[in-house]
């Protein structure tokens, strides 16, 4: 078998996937708040713990792998939105959890094992708390159950940080029914026009953290064969290492899981070199790109074009170069199974997918195939945007050039202004010059109104 090494963000090595359960292997990713488009940023985690998801159910088998990716339905910016639109939370969730998949799956992301919502672990959240409060790791005041930090001795480990580090350089809140304002909510209360749910602290809902904790231990943990509430892999991006992930593992290791045994965390996305933001006018969806005409698998072949560790850099060079270097590669692949051990190796370094690329460049024919199928690009057959770049209108030059005689010759452009305007309305662009014409397929290229010219 394939050895899979990885970085693990928490002993900051390099270590051997070895799995808790042999030749199985269980990882979950924090996935999105659904109140809004996916944007590039989201679009990047989702891609890169997909190639894992690919590379290890190539390398296990694909009945081997459980993957399980959370939508976080209950939040205060949901609530939000559905104050502003007069929208009910529930039609919110459900509709952008469905774009989510829509258009991660445009970037060949494959669905989880399970996509558990959190408001379906409600019951699950509250006995996990309950737990910790039995523990002394928590406690209630005032409708709220905090998380007492002081309390769980390796706080901190994970991102690297002492207490007293956090509490002098965060913005921590203080508050009334705090004991120490590093206490994270587990639970607080609900008014009447906000999602709430009954519980022994009464009407609530639970803060952010929990839900991950109760929902891998349910999914993934409770099957560690030693009852040791294991699981192999978690992922995340790097903003969520504090205090999100650092809160998850406090919550969970002083329930008494071992949890998580390989944390990876990707890095940033950056748009031509800046911070994508809304104020500096860079912030696009993965749904503005795709309605832009930019195909999904060129956008999946720019996210993997930059290691997961390293802040990534969009650019639009990177896409006109990516959409060139597939076009090329779907001419000369053909459908095969047998990945060349080049592109499984890179891939197996630490999902070097940069590395794995670029051993793409010298392959051809099944190798290639294979190899993109792995990669998530190629279903098989050739996307229709790469497709219709490749029609020959050579023919279609020849009567141009002979239709511009003609009406030269006679006077007359009213049938070469027709079959202009024929080519354009296909999609294609038509360039004049003294030496000819050049007919050049445009972004919104249909072949099939080709028939009609
Ligand atoms: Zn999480």
């Amino acid at each position: 078998m394939v050895e899979i090494r990885l970085k693990n963000s928490k002993s900051r090595r390099m270590e051997t996937l070895d799995p808790i359960t042999p030749g199985r292997v269980s990882m979950y990713l924090c996935g999105p708040t659904v109140y809004d488009r996916a944007h590039m940023g989201n679009a990047r985690s989702a891609v890169v713990f997909d190639q894992l998801f690919r590379l290890l159910r190539h390398v296990y088998g694909a009945d081997n792998v459980t993957y399980v990716r959370n939508f976080t339905d209950v939040d205060d910016k949901i609530n939000a939105r559905a104050a502003e639109t007069g929208r009910p939370i529930g039609e919110i969730t459900k509709e952008t959890a469905q774009w989510y998949i829509d258009d991660m799956a445009a970037l060949g992301v494959m669905e989880p094992t399970h996509m558990p919502r959190a408001t379906e672990y409600i019951a699950e959240m509250v006995a996990f708390i309950e737990d910790l409060i039995d523990k002394g790791f928590a406690y209630a005041r005032d409708g709220h159950v905090l998380f007492r930090v002081r309390a769980y001795d390796d706080y901190g480990k994970l991102s690297g940080r002492t207490v007293d580090d956090m509490i002098a350089g965060a913005r921590v809140e203080v508050a009334p029914y705090k004991e120490d304002p590093m206490d994270f909510v587990l639970w607080k209360p609900s008014t009447p026009d906000i999602p709430g749910w009954d519980s022994p602290w009464g009407r609530g809902r639970p803060g952010w953290h929990i839900e991950c904790s109760a929902m891998s231990h349910a999914l993934l943990g409770k099957f560690d064969p030693e009852g040791k509430g294991r699981f192999d892999i978690h992922g995340g991006g790097s903003d969520l290492l504090f205090p999100h992930h650092e809160n998850e593992v406090a919550q969970s290791c002083a329930a008494g899981h071992a949890f998580a045994q390989i944390w990876m965390h990707n890095e940033m996305l950056q748009v031509e070199g800046k911070k994508m933001a809304k104020s500096l006018g860079n912030f696009f969806t993965v749904r503005d790109l795709l309605d832009r005409g930019i195909p999904g698998e060129v956008m999946r072949f720019v996210l993997l074009s930059t290691h997961y560790s390293k802040p990534m850099d969009w650019t639009e060079k990177k896409v006109v170069e990516a959409a060139k270097t597939l076009r090329r590669w779907y001419v000369a692949a053909e459908h095969g199974a047998q990945v060349p051990e080049a592109v499984v190796a890179a891939l197996a370094d630490d999902l070097n997918t940069h590395g794995a690329l670029a051993a793409m460049h010298n392959l051809n024919g099944v190798e290639l195939g294979a190899a993109l199928s792995l990669l998530g690009l190629w279903g098989g057959r050739v996307p229709d945007w790469a497709e219709a770049q490749l029609v020959d209108l050579s023919a279609h030059v020849d009567r141009f050039a002979q239709t511009r005689a003609a009406a030269m010759e006679s006077k007359d452009f009213s049938a070469l202004d027709a079959l202009k305007q024929a080519l354009i309305a296909a999609g294609v662009e038509v360039r004049m010059s003294k030496e000819g014409v050049e007919l050049v397929p445009g972004p919104d290229f249909d072949p099939a109104k080709l028939e009609d010219v």
